[in-house]
C-alpha cells in the first residue's frame, strides 16, 4: 500500500467518515459520482473500482464499457453540507479502460495532457474562473425564472435569503479547501457571483465542478434553485465564467516583463495571440450549449469579436492592471455552463500554440467595440466569435490543434452532440413563434 493511501485511509478513519462518493464528469462537464461506504475505500484506492461507462453521455460503446474509477488522494474532501451521523466524503476520480489505459473521453485526461505538454516546455498554466449564477425561486420542487431579490451590482443587503446562501456556500467551500477572495451580487436581479483564489489549472476545473455542485446543493436548502444557465433570462444579462489565465516558470510568472511594453513579456503576448488564434475553436468548448450563444450578444458585458484590450469589458481578451506576480490574461468568452477540463485543456493548447509559433495578437482595441461600425471593424480585422453551436462547432472540426489535445474521441462526441442539440431545437416551436404569429395568422 502506498504512504499516501495510508495516509488518506486515516483521515477517512478520523473523520469518521461513513460514505464516500467517487466523482467524474462527462463530456458536457456533468459531474456523475458512484457511493460506496467508507469500507470499501482501501480498494478504491488501491485497485479501483470497475463502473460501466455506457451509460454516461460521450463515453463508450456498449462493446467496450467496463472502465474504472481511480481516485486522485489529493481531491478528498468531506462534503460539509451532509452533516450529522453519516459523513461523506468525496474523491474526483481519473478514469481508466482495459489494461490500466487512460480513457480518451475522459474530460480530465484532457487537461492532463495539454498540462503535459505545457510542463515540457517547462511552464505551469494557472486559471482563476469567476463564476456567476442566478438563485431562482422553485414551485412544485421544479425550477422557475422568478428572482429572490432585486439587488444589484455590489448591492449590500438584498435583503433576503440570498445573502445567507452566499455566505452558507463561502463557508463551505472555505470548509473545502478553497481561498474565498471576494462575493458579491450582480447586475441583474438575484444574480450573484463567488470569486475563488486562482490556482493550477486541474486544482481549479475540479474546483469549478465543486462549486456548482456546492452551490446548488445549498441553495436547495433554502428552497432556492441556484442556475449556471448562461442566459436564463433574454433581455438582462447572462452569466459569464471569466477566466483568467497566466503561465509561470521556476515559479515565476512568465507574463511579467518589467522592461517590456505594457510590462508584458513575449510570453505573455504570444499566448494571448494564440488565444485569439483559436478563439473560434474555443468557443466550442467555452460555450458548450445553445443558449450559451444568446449570451455572446452586444449589450451586456459578454465578449462577441474577437478582440484584446488592456481595459475595455468588451474585448475577448482583458489584460488586467495588475502586473508582477498578478500578470494575467482575462478571458472572458467562457460561461459557467461549460466543462472546465476541455475549456482550460483549449486554452492551454491555443496559448502554448502562441508560444510555439511566435504568434503576435493584432493591435489592442481600447474603445467599446459595442459601438464600432462594421466597416471600422472590418479595417481593424476585428472578427466576430462565432453566433451557433454549429458555427463553433465546425470551427474546432477545422482546428488542428485543437482537435490534436482534444483526440477524435472527444472531437467526434461533441460533434454529435451539437448536431443532435442542433436538431433537436429546430424542430421544437418556440413560445417567440406563437407571441409572434399564433394571433396574428
Ligand atoms: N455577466 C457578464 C457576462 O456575461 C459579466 C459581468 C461582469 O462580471 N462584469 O460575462
Ligand atoms: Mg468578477
Ligand atoms: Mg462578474
Ligand atoms: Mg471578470
Amino acid at each position: 500500500k502506498p504512504a499516501a493511501v495510508t495516509k488518506i485511509l486515516k483521515r477517512i478513519e478520523s473523520d469518521k467518515v461513513k460514505f464516500i462518493r467517487l466523482q467524474f464528469t462527462d463530456i458536457q462537464g456533468q459531474p456523475k459520482n458512484v457511493s460506496i461506504p467508507a469500507i470499501q475505500a482501501e480498494k478504491a484506492l488501491t485497485e479501483g473500482i470497475w463502473f460501466d461507462g455506457s451509460s454516461i453521455e460521450g463515453f463508450a460503446r456498449v462493446e467496450e464499457s467496463d472502465m474504472i474509477l481511480k481516485p486522485d488522494v489529493a481531491t478528498y474532501a468531506v462534503l460539509p453540507w451532509r452533516q450529522a451521523e453519516a459523513k461523506v466524503a468525496r474523491f474526483i476520480c481519473d478514469i481508466q479502460t482495459y489494461g490500466n489505459k487512460p480513457f480518451d473521453g475522459d474530460p480530465r485526461y484532457t487537461l492532463h495532457k495539454a498540462i503535459a505538454e505545457a510542463a515540457k516546455m517547462g511552464f505551469t498554466f494557472n486559471t482563476g474562473p469567476e463564476l456567476e449564477f442566478f438563485l431562482f425561486r422553485m414551485f412544485n420542487g421544479l425550477p422557475t425564472t422568478e428572482f429572490e431579490d432585486h439587488g444589484d451590482y455590489f448591492d449590500l443587503a438584498p435583503t433576503d435569503s440570498a445573502e445567507d446562501v452566499r455566505r452558507d456556500v463561502v463557508l463551505a467551500l472555505s470548509d473545502m479547501g478553497f481561498e474565498i477572495e471576494a462575493s458579491h451580487h450582480e447586475v441583474a436581479d438575484s444574480q450573484h457571483e463567488i470569486d475563488f483564489k486562482y490556482g493550477d489549472a486541474l486544482t481549479t476545473a475540479d474546483r469549478v465542478i465543486t462549486f456548482k455542485f456546492a452551490t446548488k446543493s445549498i441553495a436547495l436548502q433554502y428552497g432556492l434553485h441556484a442556475s449556471f444557465m448562461a442566459k436564463p433570462i433574454a433581455g438582462i444579462a447572462g452569466s459569464g465564467m471569466h477566466t483568467h489565465g497566466s503561465l509561470s516558470k521556476n515559479g515565476k510568472n512568465a507574463f511579467y516583463d518589467p522592461n517590456a511594453e505594457l510590462q508584458l513579456s513575449d510570453t505573455a503576448m504570444y499566448y494571448i495571440g494564440g488565444i485569439l488564434k483559436h478563439a473560434r475553436a474555443i468557443t466550442r468548448l467555452a460555450n458548450p450549449t445553445i443558449n450559451s450563444y444568446k449570451r455572446l450578444v452586444p449589450g451586456y458585458e459578454a465578449p462577441c469579436y474577437i478582440s484584446w484590450s488592456a481595459a475595455n469589458r468588451t474585448a475577448l481578451v482583458r489584460v488586467p492592471a495588475a502586473r508582477g506576480n498578478s500578470t494575467r490574461a482575462e478571458f472572458r468568452s467562457p460561461d459557467p455552463m461549460c466543462n472546465p477540463y476541455l475549456t482550460f485543456a483549449a486554452m492551454l493548447a491555443a496559448g502554448l500554440d502562441g508560444i510555439k509559433n511566435k504568434i503576435m495578437p493584432p493591435e489592442m482595441t481600447n474603445s467599446n467595440i459595442y459601438h464600432m461600425d462594421e466597416k471600422t471593424r472590418k479595417k481593424n480585422k476585428i472578427e466576430m466569435l462565432p453566433g451557433s453551436l454549429m458555427e463553433s462547432n465546425a470551427a474546432l472540426v477545422k482546428d488542428d490543434v485543437l482537435c490534436k489535445i482534444l483526440g477524435e474521441h472527444v472531437v467526434s462526441n461533441l460533434t454529435r452532440i451539437a448536431e443532435m442539440e442542433t436538431e433537436s431545437f429546430n424542430l421544437a416551436v418556440h413560445p417567440w413563434e406563437l407571441d409572434r404569429y399564433l394571433a396574428t395568422y
